[in-house]
C-alpha cells in the first residue's frame, strides 16, 4: 500500500484559486523509482493544458505521475497521468490533535 501518498497531500493553502487549482501546486511523482519530480515552471500548467485537462477538475488531492524521471531515465520525454488521491481511507489516517 502507499499510504505516504497521503502525506504528501497538504490541505490547501489559504484561498483556492480563482478559475481552479494551479496545476504547478500538484505533486509529482516518479512512478519507477518512486522519488519526486521538479518541473520548470510552467511545465505542469503547459501539460494540462495539452492533456486538456480543465483546472477546474483539479484540487490538492491530485498527483502527477511520470513514467520516469531524469534520477531513472536517459529519456526526456516522460508520459504522465493524473491521479486522484482517494479520500476514502481517510478514516484510518491517525486522529488529529489541536492546538487553538
Ligand atoms: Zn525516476
Amino acid at each position: 500500500m502507499r499510504e505516504s501518498m497521503l502525506t504528501i497531500t497538504q490541505p490547501l493553502r489559504g484561498v483556492p484559486a480563482p478559475g481552479g487549482y494551479d496545476p504547478e501546486m500538484l505533486f509529482v511523482e516518479c512512478a519507477r523509482c518512486g522519488a519526486p519530480v521538479m518541473w520548470e515552471p510552467g511545465k505542469a500548467t503547459r501539460i494540462m493544458n495539452m492533456a486538456g485537462i480543465d483546472a477546474l477538475e483539479l484540487d490538492s488531492s491530485c498527483l502527477l505521475v511520470t513514467d520516469g524521471c531524469s534520477l531513472c531515465s536517459a529519456e526526456k520525454e516522460f508520459t504522465v497521468q493524473i491521479f486522484r488521491v482517494s479520500a476514502g481511507s481517510a478514516a484510518s489516517l491517525p486522529p488529529r490533535t489541536g492546538n487553538a
